[in-house]
């Protein structure tokens, strides 16, 4: 392009010169050169945080919008400049929601588009990630800042695989992508997020990144950034203990003292020794207030800062000799741990109240990993069936008052399909219904009608209200022509919430991702297929299995499971394997251990996230309490209701129990040997009024 624009301009000039030998034109020539000129010049020798606040601006939207202030944020600075300190070639940001660590990356790559040209690589967890990154961050940001702007018009490429401006290209690459990250190299390199990566055989993305840019020598800096994930497998964490560990340091305004601020320097009115007693005493004494009473307080004298000091303190920091501070020597690598109490925009009471919601919801790992930046230790003792066999209970009705939404989890064998339902309530509390076997092979209508039966059964609440099964999830894995049967019943009933799903494996993906659009078979019916992240899916399924006293996240199990049953949700086991030195978890069971009921579980708990239930409302409407429930209302409404044990009895056509041997007749009670031969009917009470009926949206 540029070249052709270059072309007829010559040519006037020639012609002009020709036509008047005086050269005349003497003054567009001077006009041409001043043009040129500022694009002649080398650009600013300045930092990229100098540089950020002359020609950054931040879109609306965003928390502080407008031009970009480093007084906002004063921990950006250091990192930024990193970037122009010869001796570093690498820098790590192990931080926190909240703290703009995105943010500090743009800058940096802003600067080195229109302030010091070079190559440069953006990576992200996956294409999905970069996609919503260039919308949402990027492509704002470009078309606010002018020098950028400038430098992105004057590139010839544009397009999903980079960007070109004078001087260099910005090549965009996802972790779930070996191609892109093989065939580019680039002297900087900014991974965003990289404890969602894909570690694969060679090792960890960042790191196979890192080797392919060698050839560009000292003149390589490697910009990484993440929230921590699961304690012992963060790569963030690992590098930010590789690194030479500095956190930032204010000054106490009341004892001048150099200080951190951390988790465990935060009261409130009632704070207990660990995140158990704290979710119990929330559950038993919840004061809704109690987070409007929570300050942090100095490491040195104890005082309470309020958040006025706290953020003037931390703007000060730098200038009266704290902030960052390592702890280990320095060899080239800067690696920096930062926490959402060092958000200028964050009030400490609304960090504590995340907490409270955090516990309640049975969401710890996210309050750890996101608002502390530490990694979370989840144990990893898998739940063992004696334990879980002992605490099953007698339920005070089919389904207790604190279950307010019911999904079905079905698995499919080559010869049956096998079903839970579970009630859910707050905090995902939750109460397993039933378990239900529906043989037939899967290419027959069968266990299809067997399903139909099941899926349009209702449930009686303690409150005296029917419950109907909400959302259901299928998987759609096994053989192709299996598969395709599954599509064909899924196929139209998605109206009824019925959701196929297939299984995708690794760390770090949601336990639901969008649904693709299948469309299948001769009718060219479409299937809404949901990706299930079923590694992550069953981490969340056997941790709650673990705990062990009714709350947030417990699960409650009938007296009358079958013995197998509790085998089967318990044979998973996640263990850690080293390939090449790399650890790499994986969810393993013993050879012959069947694992269904794990499996439909997992499934059941996927129907609740893809149907997202207002549970709260659901609550109101069952008259559990009278607008905003709470779990700890829930729970002393079953406390003080009619808990009367009544014996669950046997009745005809009821099957609840896992029967895994096929034929196991000889070993089978009564209740299952009814199973076998009968269609499971249960409770097919179709002529309900419908005024009572939770049908939800
Ligand atoms: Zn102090």
């Amino acid at each position: 392009m540029a070249t052709k624009k270059k072309t007829p301009k010559t040519k006037t000039i020639v012609k002009t010169s020709k036509a008047n030998p005086e050269f005349s034109n003497l003054a567009g020539i001077l006009a041409g050169i001043r043009r040129a000129q500022p694009h002649l010049l080398p650009p600013d020798n300045i930092p990229p945080s100098v540089w950020a606040e002359q020609n950054i601006k931040i879109p609306v939207g965003n928390a502080v919008p407008g031009p970009y202030r480093i007084h906002n944020a004063p921990y950006q600075r250091e990192p930024m400049d990193m970037i122009v300190d010869p001796n570093c070639y690498r820098i790590t940001l192990e931080w926190g929601a909240q703290v703009g660590k995105t943010l500090l990356a743009l800058c940096v790559q802003g600067w080195a588009m229109a302030c010091s040209p070079r190559s440069q690589m953006m990576m992200q967890p996956s294409e999905g990630d970069l996609e919503v990154w260039k919308e949402t961050k990027w492509n704002p940001l470009a078309d606010d800042s002018d020098p950028v702007k400038k430098a992105l018009s004057a590139g010839a490429v544009n397009n999903r695989k980079m960007i070109s401006y004078p001087g260099g290209y910005m090549f965009f690459a996802w972790a779930g992508s070996p191609r892109t990250m093989r065939s580019r190299s680039a002297p900087l390199i900014i991974g965003d997020e990289v404890d969602g990566y894909q570690r694969t055989k060679e090792g960890h993305p960042m790191g196979l990144l890192w080797q392919r840019s060698a050839t560009f020598g000292d003149n390589r800096f490697m910009i990484e950034i993440s929230t921590p994930t699961e304690k012992g497998f963060s790569y963030i964490d690992d590098q930010f203990r590789a690194g030479d560990q500095r956190r930032f340091y204010i000054v106490c305004p009341h004892c001048e003292e150099h200080t951190l601020l951390t988790w465990d320097a935060v009261s409130w009115p009632g704070r207990r020794e660990n995140d158990e007693e704290n979710a119990k005493f929330i559950n038993e004494f919840e004061d809704a207030d109690a987070h409007l009473h929570a300050a942090i307080h100095c490491t040195e004298c104890g005082t309470a800062l309020n958040d006025g000091e706290r953020v003037k303190a931390i703007r000060v920091a730098e200038d009266l000799g704290a902030g960052w501070k390592a702890s280990r020597r320095f060899t080239g690598h800067a690696s920096y741990h930062l926490n959402e109490f060092y958000s200028t925009f964050r009030k400490v009471s609304a960090i504590v109240r995340d907490y409270f919601d955090k516990l309640k919801a049975d969401d710890m790992q996210v309050f750890y990993n996101v608002s502390l930046a530490e990694p979370y230790d989840a144990g990893g003792e898998r739940a063992d069936p004696d334990s879980l066999m002992s605490r099953a209970e007698v339920y005070a009705a089919e389904v207790p008052y604190g279950g307010l939404y019911i999904t079905m989890g079905v698995d499919m064998q080559i010869d049956r399909l096998e079903a839970e339902v579970i009630a859910w309530g707050l905090g995902e509390e939750s109460w397993s219904l039933g378990y239900h076997v529906l043989w037939g092979d899967p290419l027959t209508s069968d266990p299809w009608d067997q399903l139909d039966d099941l899926m349009s059964g209702e449930y009686l609440h303690e409150s005296g209200q029917y419950l109907p099964v909400s959302a259901i999830c299928m998987d759609t894995g096994g053989t192709s022509g299996m598969t395709q049967a599954a599509y064909d019943y899924a196929a139209g009933r998605t109206g009824r919430r019925l959701f196929a799903v297939k299984g995708v494996g690794g760390w770090g993906r949601a336990v639901v991702e969008k649904s693709v659009t299948k469309v299948q078979g001769q009718n060219k019916r479409k299937t809404d297929l949901f990706l299930v992240g079923t590694d992550e899916a069953k981490l969340v399924v056997s941790r709650r299995l673990l705990k062990d006293k009714p709350g947030p996240g417990y699960c409650h199990i009938p007296d009358d499971r079958h013995e197998e049953w509790f085998k089967q949700i318990t044979a998973e086991k996640l263990i850690t394997k080293y390939e090449k030195g790399q650890p790499k978890r994986i969810w393993a069971k013993q050879d012959k251990a069947r694992n269904e009921a794990f499996d439909c579980r997992v499934y059941g708990y996927c129907a609740l996230k893809i149907a997202a239930p207002p549970l709260r409302r659901i609550a109101a409407r069952l008259g559990l309490s009278p607008d905003t429930a709470t779990s700890d209302k829930v729970r002393k409404l079953k406390r003080v209701g009619p808990v009367v044990a009544e014996p669950r009895e046997a009745k005809t056509g009821e099957n609840d129990s896992p029967h895994m041997v096929k034929p196991p007749v000889k070993k089978q009670n009564k209740l299952v040997l009814d199973a076998l031969q009968d269609t499971p009917k249960r409770k097919r009470v179709k002529k309900r009024p419908r005024k009572n009926w939770i049908t939800n949206f």
